[in-house]
């Protein structure tokens, strides 16, 4: 198998898995306990917390784990258009944010929210002039992604975190492509809350964070004990917490190691597949562009019938989104740089670890130049402009 859909998920570090594994048999004590036993779950789960925070600048204090990045997003837009309802109704986002945050707004928006949803450039990247021109004295929070799941193009962070505080408004970003595979430092950014999920760098699926700076105060959207300072209930998932704080050490450790890697495997993937293969485009920002990300459409092509001939040779990729894989719609991402339906079909995104090789690079390209040309003769359309 070639693995190559790492925005998806990523495959647990082996260092992570064995640091998780005492907390799943011999040290099962719940940190709530007031015993040594206990106690020791409780370490754990605050050197987890230490590990997350240094990743971003932030303070172990101002990390709350909850159940991963989707959880992270409603509990950041939720709270805040609650906390600061006073103020006013509307929020700022863009088109292109993975669907918890969509989804998050249309329910905000059944609650009488006012939403603006942001344009994007060709390449994926919010207008600095329009996002300043969209804040109305009645708004509350920007949330704009630090790097898009679909096309890896990384946003402005530092200029959106300035210009929320010349307007005195929240930002909050969801990190989760981003978190420990670009350097994030929510200070200098001015990020008053950041989504991120474990699983997206090689730690274990179903735990995440949501930072809160500690100027801000926000509602918990889960009752119950007194759990992550009252902020978010239920007892600890303490191997997940555990392996996440692992995997931001890793993250961090290994993070201009990991780059490298994958900008030379990336880069070798896109020069290879747009110099022999025709009718091919990259989708997204070349420059500023998450390491490990490459995002093509091909005319002509089918990208579901493409991915089934990869999937027939062991490699795992992606149309556009795993979330939005299985309905026929064209992503939203890529209908928001202005691509023509047809051509939007014909996508595929491979998205890179430090761990593929250049020989399955290789691999990958010769099957994808054989599928190209199999499905493009069946192609009616490719028929006519080759005549
Ligand atoms: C994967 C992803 C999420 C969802 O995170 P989960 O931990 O799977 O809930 C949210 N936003 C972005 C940008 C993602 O890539």
């Amino acid at each position: 198998m070639i693995y190559l859909d790492n925005a998806a998920t990523t495959k647990v570090s082996e260092t992570v898995v064995e640091g998780m594994l005492p907390f799943m048999n011999r040290k099962y004590g719940n940190p709530s306990g007031i015993y040594e036993f206990a106690d020791q779950s409780g370490k754990a789960v605050e050197h987890a917390r230490e590990q997350v925070a240094s990743l971003i600048g932030a303070q172990k204090k101002e990390i709350y784990f909850t159940s991963g990045g989707s959880e992270s997003d409603n509990w950041a837009l939720k709270s805040v258009m609650e906390q600061y309802k006073d103020k006013g109704r509307h929020l700022i986002t863009s088109k292109i944010e993975h669907h918890a945050i969509l989804e998050t707004c249309a329910w905000l928006e059944k609650q009488g929210c006012d939403i603006t949803y942001l344009d994007v450039d060709e390449n994926g990247f919010v207008k600095m002039n329009q996002l300043e021109k969209s804040i109305r004295k009645d708004t509350v929070c920007i949330s704009i992604m630090t790097a898009n799941n679909e096309i890896g193009t990384i946003q402005p962070l530092y200029e959106i975190g300035r210009l929320a505080r010349r307007h005195n408004l929240i930002f909050h970003t969801d990190a989760v492509q981003a978190y420990g595979h670009i350097p994030i430092d929510v200070r200098e950014c001015n990020i008053h809350l950041l989504s991120a999920s474990a699983h997206k760098l090689h730690g274990p699926k179903g735990v995440g964070c949501l930072y809160i700076n500690d100027t801000i105060d926000v509602p918990s959207m889960i009752y119950g004990g007194g759990q992550e300072s009252g902020h978010r209930a239920g007892t600890e998932n303490v191997p997940g917490i555990v392996g996440f704080g692992i995997a931001a050490e890793e993250a961090s450790r290994n993070m201009n190691l990991r780059r490298e890697k994958e900008l030379k495997l990336r880069n070798y993937l896109m020069k290879r597949i747009l110099w022999e293969i025709p009718y091919v485009r990259i989708n997204g920002s070349v420059k500023r562009r998450l390491p490990n990300n490459a995002n093509f459409s091909f005319q002509f092509v089918d990208g579901e019938s493409l991915l089934i001939l990869l999937d027939s040779a062991g490699i795992c990729a992606s149309a556009a989104s795993a979330c939005s894989a299985g309905s026929k719609e064209p992503s939203h991402v890529l209908m928001a740089l202005g691509m023509p339906e047809e051509l939007a079909y014909g996508t595929l995104r491979l998205t890179v670890s430090a761990d593929n090789t250049k020989q399955e690079m290789d691999i990958v390209v010769e099957k994808i130049k054989e599928s190209v040309s199999r499905l493009r003769e069946m192609s009616s359309e490719m028929a006519d402009v080759e005549q």
